[in-house]
């Protein structure tokens, strides 16, 4: 499918990975129209039909205003996998798009990375639950939902455009869990940032840390970006979650959807992840967990990285204070596991720490028997702090 993976060198380059454009605003979709435009006049419009019904006025706006065509993606029914994929490629190509958005979800941008392969590529999310849709990677499924494959572009995004009443007017459980997965960012950004002074030093990118996409260091602007994605949620975290309750836009909603989306996103593809997202994705073996959002996820497994790299006290009790007060998970319980016995346990400690995670990335070497005791001993540490 053309997609294109830089094998990195062992040098000492530092290297940044961002979109092109990044804009937010109130009824921003308004301007999309503008953008289209500074590629041509039609677009393939990839979009899930629930966002479109949100925002169809605005779009037929925007159109109207700037004179601009949305062709619609006929055969995206939710699902990104390969064949979907060929079909709009072949959709756009007849109808002369000159640009692909994607507008949704986390299927919808996917869908749009893969049929624009890098290239002339708007991304308008509707929730900011994740902090991918800055980056350029996607996430391939079979046409059954199956998990398929990672896809990695030669570019970001051109334009990601963020409608901030949008956002505002979404359920508040994506904000707060975007908010699990931002919270990850500085810590897994900092592990990183300790390993690459090791001579056998892994490289930051890439969602499995399989391989390594990112050519090269941390520079200082994906550190400072990673430190201010956590200071932003620890000062405006929960103003925002009260404004989204209200379905208003204020000051600190703006701040929240920007880490969640701008600073987590260049943080972790410039930063780098690590031991959270590795736990995520070993939580996953877990049938309770699959109803929780990806962020709910890290959330948790933020708190076990912390534990695993011995963070300081007062460091784990800030992050658990703010998880609880935002309403992000602890412990395990909150993520709908109720037991967890030595084997289930040992099964997902096994998926944490293959030779292909991030947990490899921690600045120690790491064993599935650590991680068991990290997640044991998180566990505990969030209990004890619900008073359970
Ligand atoms: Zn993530």
């Amino acid at each position: 499918m053309g997609f294109h993976i830089v094998k990195p060198e062992k040098n000492m380059r530092k290297a940044f990975i961002c979109p092109t454009k990044y804009v937010q605003g109130e009824d921003e979709i308004l301007n999309l129209g503008y953008f289209v435009r500074t590629f041509g006049k039609k677009a393939l419009l990839i979009a899930d039909k629930f966002a479109l019904t949100l925002v169809k006025d605005k779009l037929d706006a925007t159109a109207a205003k700037y004179g601009i065509e949305f062709i619609p993606a006929e055969g995206f029914k939710g699902e990104c996998s390969r064949n979907v994929v060929k079909t709009l490629q072949g959709i756009a190509k007849a109808a002369k798009c000159a640009c692909t958005i994607g507008l949704g979800g986390g299927k919808a941008i996917d869908t749009a990375k893969c049929v624009a392969e890098g290239e002339a590529l708007i991304i308008v999310p509707t929730i900011a639950a994740t902090d991918a849709p800055t980056s350029h990677s996607a996430v391939l499924y079979t046409d059954e939902g199956a998990f398929d494959d990672y896809a990695y572009f030669k570019q970001n995004p051109s334009v990601v455009l963020i409608d901030t009443k949008v956002i505002a007017g979404a359920p508040v459980r994506f904000l707060v869990s975007g908010m699990g997965d931002a919270l990850s960012t500085y810590f897994e950004a900092r592990a990183n940032s300790v390993s690459f002074n090791r001579v056998n030093a892994c490289l930051p990118c890439g969602y499995t840390g399989k391989t390594a996409i990112g050519p090269g260091m941390q520079t200082l602007a994906a550190k400072a970006l990673a430190k201010l994605c956590y200071e932003t949620l620890l000062e405006d975290g929960y103003k925002a979650k009260l404004a989204c309750e209200k379905k208003v836009v204020t000051p600190s909603l703006e701040n929240i959807i920007e880490a969640n989306t701008l600073l987590s996103g260049l943080g972790f593809e410039s930063g780098g992840l690590a031991a959270a997202h590795a736990i995520h994705d070993g939580l996953t073996v877990l049938e309770e967990t699959h109803k929780y959002l990806h962020g709910e996820k890290v959330a948790f497994g933020t708190l076990a990285q912390l534990v695993l790299e011995n963070a300081e006290q007062e460091e784990i009790d800030t992050v658990i204070d703010f998880c609880l007060t935002v309403g992000l998970p602890v412990c395990l319980a909150d993520l709908g596991v109720k037991e967890l016995d030595a084997k289930r346990l040992d099964e997902v400690a096994t998926k944490a720490s293959i030779p292909e995670e991030s947990i490899h990335f921690m600045p120690f070497p790491v064993t599935k028997d650590a991680v068991a005791a990290a997640i044991l001993a998180a566990d505990a540490l969030g209990r004890e702090a619900k008073g359970l």
